[in-house]
């Protein structure tokens, strides 16, 4: 497996990737893998030739007090996971090749991004966007590779991609969770044993949620409040937010019809996790 730092030496494996005619996939991460980010390269082989990463704690989509300068980063091992799964290159940038001066472009979605994670992490998306744009147009991947776990940014990049018709193709896989039900998150490795076994709570609110679909329950707000009490009864979760919405638009469903994404976002202590579920209404 090739490790690469710079645009160039990029494109010009990517130039002979062409004149091979072999199709590439690619999954952006943050580094810190789990085995939901391996998911994603496991999916990616099927789809693909060949399969490609990258490792970049983007900072442009933190905010000022968030935890970009304490963000999990472990290359060596990141690289021995990404060489095991049979991937051919790992691009892991530094901020300055990504970044060599402050970038003037803005990528916005205000209709996608002003709710959920978007109302509570101002610009947040912008970042996601903007470094998922440059990332596409360095790496110029055949399908991309996302996770379900990050809903609201899948949206946001399948819009992004049709907006601006990128030659290219969002897959999304589904979420890898541990056995108890928690989702696999680089920011679980901030939990202690207390806080791990709180944060559980979180599936359990979205499993509730999707038990009063089956239910018959349809109104968007009744759902959100069976999220919001069920993560209320743990004690050392602080609720952000719960909603009911389109899977593809994210404007709330006052009435759920077709599928419904239950999402919820909860700080256990200072760490924030987020979770979902998109449940067909019968
Ligand atoms: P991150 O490194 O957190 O930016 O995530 C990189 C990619 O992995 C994103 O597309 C995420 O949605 C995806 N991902 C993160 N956690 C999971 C998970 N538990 N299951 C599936 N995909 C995931």
């Amino acid at each position: 497996m090739l490790l690469v730092t710079t645009i160039a030496a990029v494109r010009s494996r990517r130039e002979e990737l062409r004149r091979e005619g072999r199709r590439l996939a690619f999954v952006p991460t943050m580094g810190a893998l789990h085995d939901g980010h391996l998911a994603l390269v496991r999916r990616g082989k099927e789809l693909a030739d060949e399969v490609w990463a990258s490792v970049f704690v983007n900072p442009t989509q933190f905010a000022p007090g968030e935890d970009f300068a304490r963000y999990p980063r472990d290359l060596e091992r990141d690289r021995a996971l990404l060489a095991g799964e049979g991937l051919t290159l790992l691009f892991a940038p530094s901020s300055k090749e990504m970044y060599p001066r402050p970038v003037a472009t803005v990528i916005d979605l205000p209709p996608l991004a002003a709710g959920l994670c978007g109302a509570q992490r101002p610009g947040h998306f912008r970042g996601v966007a903007l470094v998922v744009a440059k990332l596409f147009n360095i790496v110029q991947p055949d399908v991309a590779v996302f996770g379900a776990k990050d809903a609201q940014q899948a949206a946001i990049v399948r819009r992004m991609v049709e907006d601006l018709a990128f030659p290219l193709r969002i897959e999304v896989v589904p979420t890898v969770r541990d056995a108890d039900g928690l989702a696999l998150s680089s920011r679980n490795a901030y939990l202690d044993a207390p806080q791990r076994s709180a944060a559980t709570v979180l599936h359990r609110a979205l499993d509730q949620a999707a038990a009063a679909v089956r239910g018959g329950e349809r109104r968007g707000e009744a759902l959100e409040a069976v999220i919001a009490e069920e993560v209320a009864r743990e004690a050392m979760a602080g609720l952000e937010y719960a909603a009911a919405v389109h899977p593809d638009s994210m404007l709330p469903a006052a009435t759920a019809k077709g599928r419904v994404l239950l999402a919820v976002a909860a700080r256990v202590g200072a760490t924030r996790l987020i979770d979902n579920l998109t449940v067909e209404v019968p």
